[in-house]
């Protein structure tokens, strides 16, 4: 794939903060890392409150939500040059719909959401995607999970789809069964999934395949470039020096397999509206 592929603005839509509790700075401190590393927009997407705070100990607790919207004003007034966004990574579950819609994306006015499975129910109980897909069971139990939030017209795209290749160690026919599954899904909903640099800044761990990365999974993605697809690349900054991180090594990766990167111009220039 030629390099006009490129989107014309560096954008990175996928930025925590320390409100999550594995991540460092303030909205500011990656605004202003974002500016010298010459991105156009950035989109904060920290771990989405819940009404329930539920899983609190990688999130903000809900009454931190008004503070964190108000962090990303101000960071929006302060750094002008730079496209600010308001989003959230939150977590697939039918029952947060109303929430994410009437409350996030309504009274509230985030400019986008990302999908994310982080845990997906199981046998009645709530499994880690980083860290519990031990068997094809629960591998299809979190390809379910995935499909289900690819069918929520809420969320601009859905975060790392094969994280589960973090606790699921062979690549095999289960496997690719169920990334095919995820893929068709995407194809036929017309929803992105995004390429994650967060995972190429992890270490490498030992399959029964040999050594890889944890996520994004390149046999993942070689088999998307089968299906009518569009990724988003994003380095899931976690520190403000790594606001663009690996997005270079994670495009080259898309090009390799051919992946054409979604347009999502219409999140920044329909926020450009909102602020007139
Ligand atoms: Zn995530
Ligand atoms: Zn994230």
């Amino acid at each position: 794939m030629t390099s006009d592929t490129r989107p014309k603005i560096l954008a990175n839509l996928h930025t925590h903060t320390r409100r999550c509790k594995h991540a460092q700075g303030a909205a500011a401190d990656y605004c202003q890392a974002a500016l010298a590393a010459g991105v156009g927009v950035l989109g904060f997407s920290d771990h989405a409150a819940l009404p329930d705070n539920r899983w609190l100990d990688v999130r903000m607790h809900s009454s931190e939500l008004a503070d964190y919207c108000r962090e990303i004003d101000t960071a929006r007034e302060a750094f002008p040059a730079l496209t600010v966004l308001k989003g959230m990574e939150c977590d697939v579950d039918p029952a947060y719909e109303p929430y994410y819609r009437d409350e996030l994306l309504g009274r509230l006015g985030f400019d986008y959401l990302i999908g994310a499975v982080h845990w997906f129910p199981y046998q009645g109980q709530w499994v880690g995607a980083h860290s519990g897909i031990r068997d094809v069971e629960r591998l299809r139990a979190y390809t379910a999970w995935v499909i289900e939030g690819m069918q929520c017209d809420l969320f601009a795209f859905i975060a790392h789809p094969d994280v589960f290749g973090c606790s699921y160690l062979p690549w095999d026919r289960d496997a690719e069964a169920c990334s095919r599954d995820m893929l068709q899904a995407a194809a036929d909903l017309h929803m992105p999934i995004e390429i994650n640099g967060y995972g190429l800044r992890k270490p490498v761990i030992e399959t029964p395949d040999g050594r890889r990365r944890s996520y994004p999974l390149h046999k993942f993605w070689e088999l998307a470039q089968e299906y009518d697809i569009e990724v988003v690349i994003t380095s899931d900054a976690h520190e403000p020096w790594n606001v663009i991180g690996n997005i270079d090594e994670a495009t080259a990766m898309a090009e390799s397999c051919n992946l054409r990167v979604a347009d999502l111009s219409r999140l920044w220039t329909k926020a450009a509206r909102g602020c007139g």
